[in-house]
């Protein structure tokens, strides 16, 4: 049992570059893919092509062999060594083999030995865009004989199909995630990580017609660093701006998922707190205040600190409001901030 295991899982041979070979594979990043339909509709059609009842579109990774499509068996994944497959892709040829119990190679392996008892494997490599062999399209039959010459077309024709799809499916999700990256840049604050202006605004009137949809309360609160100016003029800007950047930092590790922060301008931030009351709002915006005015930044080794002034602004669906309002509320609280005294919330 040890030795079959051995046999089976250790010494299959594997393509001289089967290190690029794998590379091209990840490329692809397709293992962990759900098949999909169209995927099984070309192994229906292979296998109706050649006349048999399975066929398989099989991926080989470094240990196994991933089934991403079947028809007439279930398989799975496979070790690399039980799957006529891993042979398969030793090169670039399409490979049958007509009486498997005759081949030295497959002879021993489980799908011979075991139900469903397989004696013929055809099959045409899955050849990546730069030419390596990456998996199979492949049939199998439990009665053994070899494909015709037209069926091999076929099945050629038809495992470049199946690359074709491989290929659209990875250019779908590399282009979508260059959307998601492209989106977050154009809508995030490269200094403080926050959301920019624009998409604050944006968000802003999101949440103004959610509230008013969902009748749920909506609150924003206004921030602004306290004398800044100086702290710029005794520290230099690029304190200042690790200040702004830690700011930010700190807002982001202290607002809820659904929470909106973003940088109003300059050293002036904002942070939209959907469905929270007043009440929520002020005690958020004390903590806020407190936590920014216990934040440590250094200038080499000197202390630079640092407060900031708060105002609140907040309506409920009751109010006939609006986003310029509530931004209104807010500035008119945080001026009134400035003017008590600073480092202090209002509103
Ligand atoms: P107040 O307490 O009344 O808010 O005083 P302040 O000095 O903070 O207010 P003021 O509006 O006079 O100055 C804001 C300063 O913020 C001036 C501006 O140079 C600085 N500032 C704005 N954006 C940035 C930035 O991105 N980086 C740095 N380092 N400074 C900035
Ligand atoms: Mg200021
Ligand atoms: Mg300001």
């Amino acid at each position: 049992m040890a030795a079959a295991e051995q046999i089976f899982t250790h010494s299959y041979p594997r393509p001289p570059d089967d290190k690029h070979r794998l590379a091209a594979l990840h490329r692809y990043d397709v293992l962990d893919a759900p098949s999909t339909e169209d995927f099984s509709f070309l192994t229906e059609l292979a296998a109706k092509v050649c006349d048999v009842p399975y066929a398989f579109i099989t991926l080989v990774d470094a240990e196994q062999a991933y089934v991403k499509s079947f028809t007439g068996l279930e398989l799975g994944k496979l070790p690399r060594g039980q799957c006529y497959c891993s042979l398969a892709v030793l090169g670039d040829d399409a490979t049958e083999i007509c009486d498997l119990t005759k081949d030295a190679r497959t002879a021993q392996m489980p799908l011979t030995l075991e139900a469903p008892f397989m004696r013929m494997y055809s099959s045409v490599p899955l050849t990546s865009s730069d030419g390596y062999a990456i998996g199979t399209l492949c049939v199998m039959n439990t009665k053994p004989g070899c494909l015709s010459t037209s069926q091999h077309d076929m099945l050629r024709r038809l495992a470049r199909q199946v690359m074709c799809l491989i290929e659209l499916r990875a250019n779908e999700k590399a282009l979508k995630e260059s959307l998601r990256e492209l989106e977050l840049l154009a809508t995030t604050d490269e200094l403080t990580g926050l959301h920019n202006r624009r998409s604050l605004m944006h968000r802003l009137k999101f949440e103004v017609a959610r509230t008013r949809r969902f009748r749920t309360p909506l609150s924003a609160v206004m921030v602004d660093l306290d004398h800044f100016k100086q702290i710029n003029d005794q520290h230099g800007h690029i304190v200042g701006d690790e200040v702004l950047a830690g700011i930010g930092r700190l807002i982001r590790e202290n607002v809820r998922v659904i929470d909106v922060a973003g940088r109003y301008g300059g050293e002036e931030l904002c942070i939209l707190l959907p469905n929270t009351p007043p009440e929520g709002a002020r005690k958020f915006a004390e903590t806020l205040r407190s936590r920014i005015e216990a934040q440590v930044h250094m200038d080499g080794d000197r202390k630079v600190p640092v407060t900031a002034s708060l105002g609140i602004g907040s309506f409920n669906h009751m109010d006939i409001d609006d986003a310029d309002n509530l931004l209104r509320q807010a500035d008119a609280a945080l001026y009134l901030a400035k003017q008590n005294g600073r480092n202090r919330v209002e509103g």
